[in-house]
């Protein structure tokens, strides 16, 4: 079992309308891994930072139980940093800068005890960089990739080349609509799996998140919580679920993926409870297996009784 990230480690400046961070843990990668080791020792980290980057920060990684080997120091440069403000709709989110700095020239090498990592997540980057990676990973089990609007609209045909090469894209519903031209989201998915991927995850933030595959849909509910505080890196969090839990189960048939679905779907309702990854460094199992319990009376269907009310009338 292993499972690798490549992504952002970031400073994050966040403001809620429940209060604000400035320089807080941030990033794609650092959430993917901080939701995966709750179901898979040691997810490996392929990131940069900067020289600014705090020993503080590195000890939170470490001590989470993250493998470093992959974490670039960039000493000529600072650390990515990345601000958004959020509106009472919590969906609606204003990205307030985006500092590139130590990231606009990264070009990942993998640590020789990377390169065989059976379940690969390709975070939210440059798909030239994502690409880079796949290019280095010998024979994964499963690859999964997050993009952005930026990269649909920037970089078009480097994307494709991703997608020709991945198990599963995990994106928002406007990005789906976006990147296939298709308003409605089921020929969206559709049009995108002709792309290749084979497994379209469209996440519709606090409205849960549908996974077509070639022989079915299944849909996840988000749990709906009384408090959320701050919804940065659920979308990540809830790669890193999902992605943790396959790792884990060692299999990817249609029940491993519905139960990674909403494996994923939990741990992201965990993440958003709290600033930053302040919620997901105090999580333990027992939390994520509550939820999930909660999941499950939340979803389960009653058997119906109208046939029997039916017959009774006749
Ligand atoms: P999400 O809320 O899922 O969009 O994830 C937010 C996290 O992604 C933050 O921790 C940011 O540092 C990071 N992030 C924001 N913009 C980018 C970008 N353009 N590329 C990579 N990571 C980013």
């Amino acid at each position: 079992m292993s499972i690798l990230a490549v992504g952002t480690v970031a400073f994050d400046r966040i403001e809620t309308p429940f209060g604000k961070r400035d320089r807080a843990l941030g990033g794609s990668a650092m959430y993917i891994t901080m939701a995966a080791r709750f179901f898979t020792p040691h997810p490996r980290i392929v990131a940069v930072v900067g020289a600014d980057f705090p020993e503080e920060y590195m000890s939170v990684l470490e001590s989470s139980g993250i493998d470093l080997s992959g974490l670039e120091v960039d000493g000529k440069g600072k650390t990515f940093a990345w601000g958004g403000k959020y509106h009472y709709d919590l969906n609606q989110r204003d990205t307030l800068y985006t500092d590139l700095n130590v990231l606009a020239s990264f070009s990942p090498v993998l640590p020789d005890s990377f390169v065989n990592s059976r379940v690969v997540c390709l975070g939210n980057l440059h798909p030239a960089v994502q690409l880079r990676v796949l290019d280095q990973v010998e024979s994964p089990g499963f690859v999964l990739c997050d993009t952005m609007n930026y990269w649909i609209e920037s970089t078009p045909d480097a994307l494709r080349e991703v997608l020709a090469r991945v198990d599963c894209l995990a994106i928002n519903d406007s990005e789906a609509r976006e990147l296939s031209g298709e308003p409605n989201l089921v020929r969206a998915a559709r049009l995108i799996r002709d792309m290749g991927p084979n497994i379209v995850i469209v996440k519709k933030g606090e409205h849960g998140a549908l996974m077509f595959t070639e022989e079915e849909v299944f849909a996840v509910p988000a749990y709906p919580l009384e408090d959320i505080q701050d919804p940065t890196g659920a979308g990540d969090a809830f790669m890193g679920g999902f992605a943790g839990y396959l790792d884990a189960a060692n299999s990817f048939g249609s029940d491993d993926l519905k139960n990674a679905l909403v494996f994923g779907s939990a741990v992201a309702s965990c993440c958003v409870e709290s600033f930053g990854p302040e919620r997901l460094l105090a999580l333990a199992m027992t939390d994520i297996e509550n939820r999930i319990n909660a999941f499950r009376t939340l979803t389960t269907i009653p058997a119906s009784q109208i046939q029997v009310r039916y017959s009774a009338l006749h």
